[in-house]
This record gives structure tokens, C-alpha cells and sequence, in this order.
């Protein structure tokens, strides 16, 4: 799975759940900064295939520098470029026509429900479902009129809100055209046990429609049958653990909860009964890390 190393424009700019937080202030960056970002990111590169750098923390397009700041990206020599957008803007003018000029391959964007009445209101915005899927569907088309290889990935944040809705937005993102979507657990607090079902729905939807799904912010111990869903197998996570977890025998893979995830959460983690056989599995994807918070 190819690793990008993400770049932050702006802070407190992304969009979370408006049910469970509200939004904070919004602060762009200094374009100067974001470039030695870029520099240090492609020179320090050792993730495999790149360097590939990804621009988030801020809706890109509402960067008043972000021309400049693609084209350092490229003159860098950076392999891939992405954008973690919230896809309205792709849907306007020559929004996307100028995106792939720049040298933006890769969109991930964000999808909180499977319609626009359940994404708009955890959104915050009124046409936010409808601009999105629009400006998802102006970039492939502009992709393939130019003869553009590019790669779609939807990111869905896991909360109580969009829980049960987890399988309809797999499938939503997958009519859409998505290659890739990532599960997020973004509210630390969601018990694991009670979530799981319903993570492991949406990544049988995903298989149905032939679209991997990835996960994250789940351990081993809550991801009973569908393991080979988590993303600390392809690549390390780090996260908050048990004191149980140092006798767990995936505790070097394992990327734990989400960190904030309260003792709650982490009083349930036991070592899994395959734990050994999983931890052998494991084992021939990559060396690990030290990750993980024991409490
Ligand atoms: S016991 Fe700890 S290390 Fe083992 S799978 Fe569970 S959370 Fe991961």
C-alpha cells in the first residue's frame, strides 16, 4: 500500500462531524513553511516508492498559495501528489483541468453518509453530499479525457452518528468510482465492540463491490475474521494499548485504539486467541516499529 507523507496547509480547517464537536478556527500556513515541509519530506524520503506527499489540514482549494506549492512539490521530484479536499471545488470551472496540469494524481476526500440528508448535516453544509460526488466525478472525467492515470480514495470518518449508515456509505463511495476508502475511527470515545459489526458490514460491502477497505484506529482484538482489513498490516500505526497489550504477541503490529480512546476502551483489549498465528502473518509484511501507548 503506498505511504504518503502528509503535509499539513492549514489547522483546524477540516471538517469534523458537526454532531459530535463543532468546527475550530481556520489557519492557513505560510506558503514559506509548507515548502520546507516539501523539501524536508522529499529529502528525508524512505517509504518505498516516492517521495509522495499529500496536502491536508485545510480545504486545499481555499489556499490562497496552493499553485506554488504544487509546483515546489513537483520540482522536488515528488512521485505522487495528493489532495485531501472535500472534492466541491473540483466540480467548478477548470478546477480539476488545473489540479492535473499541476500534478495532482491522487483525491481523497471526505464522506460522512450515503446520501446527502445523512453527510450534509455531520458536514456542515447544505449541497456538500451533491458538490462532492460532483467534483469525484469532474476529476475522472477530465482524467480520462486527457489520458490521465489518477487514483480516487474516500476517507469515512467512524462516529456514532454515520455508525450504522458505515455499509451505505462503502457503497456510495464505491458507485463514485473510488479505487481505495479508508475507515477512520475519529471520535476516540466509540466503543470498539459495538462499532466492529458494523466496520466489518461496510468492509463485506466493500468486497462486494470490488473496493478495498482499509481501518483504522481498530486492534487486532476487535477486528475478529477481518484482521486483514486493519491498516497496521500494511503499515505502521501508532495508538493507545493495555498494560494486557505487552504480553500480546501482536503487540509490535498492532496499531491499538485511537489516542484519546479513554481506559474504557482500552480495559476491553485482551490478546486475541489467534494472536500468535495472526502475529506470524504479520510478520512477513514489514519489521515494526515501536508503536503504541501501553497505559
Ligand atoms: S491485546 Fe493489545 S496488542 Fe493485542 S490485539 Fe488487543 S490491542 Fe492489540
Amino acid at each position: 500500500m503506498l505511504r504518503f507523507e502528509e503535509i499539513a496547509l492549514g489547522e483546524y480547517g477540516s471538517p469534523r462531524c458537526r454532531r459530535c464537536r463543532s468546527a475550530g478556527a481556520e489557519t492557513i500556513r505560510d506558503d514559506a513553511a509548507i515548502i520546507e515541509d516539501i523539501h524536508r519530506a522529499a529529502g528525508s524520503w524512505s517509504g518505498g516508492p516516492g517521495p509522495n506527499l499529500a496536502f491536508c489540514g485545510i480545504e486545499p482549494f481555499r489556499h490562497p498559495q496552493l499553485a506554488g506549492i504544487l509546483a515546489a512539490a513537483v520540482e522536488v521530484g515528488a512521485k505522487r501528489i495528493r489532495l485531501d479536499s472535500d472534492a466541491t471545488a473540483l466540480g467548478a470551472l477548470d478546477a480539476s483541468r488545473l489540479a492535473i496540469d499541476a500534478g495532482v494524481r491522487h483525491l481523497q476526500f471526505d464522506l460522512r453518509g450515503s446520501t446527502a440528508s445523512l453527510h450534509d448535516p455531520l458536514a456542515g453544509g447544505a449541497e456538500a453530499f451533491d458538490g462532492a460526488l460532483r467534483g469525484v466525478a469532474e476529476f475522472g472525467r477530465v482524467a480520462e479525457g486527457s489520458g490521465t492515470a489518477i487514483q480516487i480514495s474516500a476517507r469515512i470518518p467512524v462516529c456514532p452518528h454515520n455508525l450504522q449508515d458505515l455499509p451505505g456509505i462503502v457503497g456510495t463511495a464505491s458507485k463514485a468510482g473510488v479505487s481505495l476508502i479508508r475507515l477512520v475511527i475519529e471520535e476516540p470515545k466509540l466503543n470498539l465492540r459495538t462499532a466492529a459489526p458494523w466496520i466489518e458490514a461496510a468492509c463485506d460491502t466493500g468486497i462486494v463491490h470490488a473496493t478495498w477497505v482499509g481501518v483504522e484506529g481498530v486492534p487486532f482484538c476487535a477486528a475478529d475474521g477481518w484482521e486483514l482489513h486493519l491498516a497496521s498490516v500494511y503499515r505502521p500505526t501508532a495508538g493507545e494499548k493495555a498494560e494486557l497489550c505487552s504480553a500480546c504477541p501482536l503487540d509490535a503490529w498492532c496499531g491499538g485504539a485511537t489516542f484519546g480512546a479513554g481506559r474504557s476502551i482500552a480495559a476491553l483489549f485482551r490478546p486475541p486467541p489467534e494472536a500468535q498465528r495472526l502475529a506470524a502473518c504479520v510478520n512477513r509484511g514489514f519489521s515494526p516499529p515501536v508503536v503504541g501507548a501501553h497505559g
